[in-house]
């Protein structure tokens, strides 16, 4: 029986019952919830020289192992004690897919605490896309969306959301992950096109990212800094996606960051917002795209405004001309995402006619659009569907 529900209340009204078992603690510490200062502080205090806080930092981030027997530069005897004490296994898969010829990979990840968070690699010719969970469920009830119906067990640990990105980037190295033959014939299934190096992450797993905000935050410094200190990897090549936290907009936009802002619209109207992204009681279409502009005009970023579109709910011609009319000018592009049924929903996707209308009267108005592919649909790749299912097993 699935657990979703078509159209539920808020997050506080459902029962227990309907929510993943565990996910009450408090993960252990781990390096990537720290700067490297602390990480040597970490271990002086077990009496190692501090730049071995570099070394496990390199496994980490630039190796993507916490394997004691994987680190022949550090001594035998501190193999164990620093790993134990910096790099903590914090997520176990629990289920994984694959679909697309293998190029799109899903895991469902069970926390120290029981927790279920999912993360979904996605590799195209010319750029490897790794979809994170910021939360372990998520209170914004949003009724399209699997995950907002189970409600929020709690946020992930910034080295919890690292976690996923290295566990992608240990995925590629190790060659598990097929190349995709681009337009020009290069790629294909050679043994070198075989690994990759993960280039973009999109906060658009499980969660709302800017209520998680410290460890989201840090997480994007982590990913970002250069090894050893993080990851690496470019911040222009960082999404968050949220529904409309206007005073976190304001605030991520302070922050001095070249991410990718993507405003979860849905609709351009307050009265039709209000239901399916309910935080729109509180911030309204006019104060989210504010928020969003003024996100555009301090970083100089091209903010992206999600759109799922829902037959009949949200698709209408008189819609697309709102919404154009709000968005043309603006330093803004609208990512249209056909919308992924959850079990049991009483709503679909869009008609063809009525998608490619949508599409030519944002164009009409001079917005750039474009219609996200729908990877990984056959293995529930799309928002909190497989953590849901796996929690209706019984
Ligand atoms: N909480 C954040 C990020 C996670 S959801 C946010 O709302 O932006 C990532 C994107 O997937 C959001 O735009 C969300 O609205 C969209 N989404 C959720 N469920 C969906 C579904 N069933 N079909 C299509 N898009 C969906």
């Amino acid at each position: 029986m699935p657990l979703v529900l078509a159209s539920p209340g808020p997050a506080g009204s459902r029962p227990a019952s309907n929510r993943p078992a565990g996910g009450r603690g408090r993960p252990p510490r781990h390096l990537a919830d720290l700067p490297l200062a602390e990480r040597r502080a970490v271990v002086a205090g077990l009496g190692q020289p501090p730049f071995r806080a570099s070394q496990l930092s390199r496994h980490f981030f630039g190796r993507y192992t916490d394997r004691p027997e994987e680190m022949s530069d550090l001594p035998l005897a501190a193999r164990d004690p620093l790993t134990q004490a910096l790099l903590p296994r914090l997520l176990t898969p629990e289920r994984e897919l694959a679909c697309d010829g293998g190029t799109t990979r899903k895991t469902l990840w069970r926390t120290f605490d029981g927790a279920l968070v999912e993360s979904v690699l996605m590799r195209y010719p010319e750029r490897v896309t790794m979809c994170v969970s910021s939360q372990a469920g998520c209170g914004m009830a949003c009724p399209f969306c699997a995950t907002g119906q189970a409600g929020l067990t709690r946020n992930l640990s910034t080295a919890e959301i690292v976690a996923q990105v290295v566990a992608g980037a240990r995925m590629l190295a190790d060659g598990q992950v097929p190349g995709v033959a681009s337009r020009g014939g290069q790629g294909g299934s050679s043994p070198r096109a075989n690994t990759a190096r993960v280039s973009n992450v999109v906060f658009m797993g499980m969660g709302e990212p800017l209520a998680n905000y410290a460890s989201v935050l840090a997480a994007v410094r982590r990913l970002t800094e250069p090894v050893p200190e993080g990851m690496g990897i470019s911040q222009r090549s960082v999404t968050v996606s949220t529904v409309g936290l206007v005073p976190a907009i304001t605030r991520l936009a302070a922050e001095q960051l070249s991410v990718t802002l993507a405003v979860s619209l849905h609709a351009p109207d307050d009265e039709l917002r209000d239901t399916l992204v309910p935080v729109n009681r509180r911030w309204k279409v006019a104060e989210v795209l504010d928020a969003a502009w003024g996100y555009a005009a301090t970083t100089g970023r091209r903010v992206s405004i999600e759109y799922a579109l829902i037959r009949d709910i949200n698709d209408h011609a008189w819609r697309a001309d709102l919404l154009g009319s709000l968005l043309a000018g603006r330093l803004a592009h609208v990512n249209l995402i056909p919308l992924n049924p959850t079990p049991g929903s009483k709503w679909t996707a869009s008609r063809p006619a009525a998608q490619r209308e949508f599409v030519r009267r944002l164009e009409a108005h001079g917005v750039p659009v474009t219609v996200r592919d729908t990877r990984g649909r056959e293995i529930d790749g799309a928002c909190g569907q497989l953590a849901a299912s796996a929690v209706a097993r019984p």
